[in-house]
């Protein structure tokens, strides 16, 4: 596609188009069975098939023991936020969270519905800009909830101490993108989103011991114990964003996995995070030590410049650099699929532009 923009959205995000063209060709045609893949039965042996392959494949690339479940549902990460409470929290007195922006935020409020939030740590001090350790986190506490990656802030964290109570990660802006020990974690969960597939799915890697503590009755489909037992296919799942992740993990397989994009992102963001402390007009968010690989957030000294930049920037066929209103200035999302020519051409624009003023 010729007319290709550099696109550093947030998400929906950047997908590679070898995954457009198959998910497009299903869409059509789904393997010549004369169906689109978006009028078969999500109980036929074909889209059965799709969800074990996804699951396959999510476990192979991160390597989950077979002591956890892998759960795909609906209702984005924010569905998460009160799943989680309603599962866990119910008959423990408090849990524990760790307050590192505005997605921990809404974790937090839901917990508030089923008991007590108790914040570990934070770093709303500093607008977010680093990640805070924790380190009297109650032993009654019923779970411990952290998010990996700061999606607005532009944080991500990369040591995670265990605690000796249940762990849980809200990995949706960064999972996928480098090697995590899933050992460490009790439940993960994902928004689809970003660096898995299409929006409409969620994902949830979580212990099989976890679920076993769950005793009380909760509604069917906010009950861990019901969407396990029945693979996903309780009720109707998102069939074409399941498909389209499938697709989307195959490719990241073909990328030398995990590792292999790992590597790949750090030096995307690396290429980026330099250009930002070299040219003058510009400065990063996050210190330094917390600077997320996914989400790249910097603004200009003066900040009369960023509407220009903004429209210098886009003239260069790059879209979604625009900050989230609360925070302003600008955010470089650097997903999996974003190529690191991409982020060549922002440096590039990055530098004619203090040229142009100079
Ligand atoms: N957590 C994080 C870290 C996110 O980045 C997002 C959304 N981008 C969410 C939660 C909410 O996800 P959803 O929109 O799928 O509910």
């Amino acid at each position: 596609n010729e007319n290709k923009k550099h696109n550093f959205g947030a998400g929906p995000c950047i997908l590679p188009e070898s995954v457009l063209c198959q998910a497009a060709n299903a869409v059509i045609d789904w393997n010549d069975m004369g169906l689109s893949i978006l009028e078969v039965s999500h109980r036929s042996p074909e889209f059965e098939s799709v969800v074990l392959k996804t699951q396959l494949l999510v476990r192979e690339l991160l390597h989950i023991p077979d002591s956890y479940a892998v759960l795909f549902l609906q209702g984005g990460a924010s569905t998460q936020f009160s799943m989680i409470p309603m599962n866990f929290l119910k008959g423990k007195s408090v849990a524990a969270y760790l307050d590192t922006g505005y997605f921990a935020q809404k974790a937090i409020q839901e917990a508030k519905h089923f008991g007590t939030p108790v914040i570990v740590g934070s770093s709303r001090d500093k607008q977010y800009n680093y990640i805070p350790d924790y380190y009297d986190v109650p032993s009654e506490a019923a779970y411990l909830h952290i998010t990996s990656n700061n999606t607005i802030e532009g944080t991500e964290q990369f040591e995670f101490p265990t605690q000796g109570i249940p762990m849980i990660c809200d990995m949706s802006s960064d999972i996928f993108s480098r090697m995590v020990d899933v050992r460490k974690f009790d439940l993960i969960y994902a928004g689809a989103q970003k660096n898995m597939g299409p929006a409409g799915m969620t994902m949830v890697i979580i212990k099989n011991e976890l679920i076993d503590t769950i005793t009380h009755e909760i509604p069917a489909m906010s009950d861990y114990r019901v969407l396990e037992a029945n693979n996903s296919l309780y009720n109707t799942p998102p069939v074409f964003a399941i498909y389209t992740a499938m697709l989307n993990l195959i490719w990241l397989k073909d990328q030398g996995g995990i590792l292999g994009i790992e590597q790949k992102n750090i030096k995307k963001a690396m290429l980026l995070y330099k250009e930002i402390d070299e040219n003058p007009l510009f400065y990063g968010l996050a210190q330094p030590a917390h600077r997320s690989r996914m989400n790249v957030t910097f603004k200009m000294y003066d900040e009369s410049l960023e509407k220009v930049f903004l429209t210098f920037a886009t003239e260069r066929n790059i879209v979604g650099i625009q900050g989230y209103r609360t925070v302003g200035g600008f955010r470089a999302s650097l997903y999996n699929a974003l190529p690191i020519e991409s982020v060549q051409v922002l440096v590039t624009v990055m530098r004619d532009f203090a040229a142009e003023l100079g």
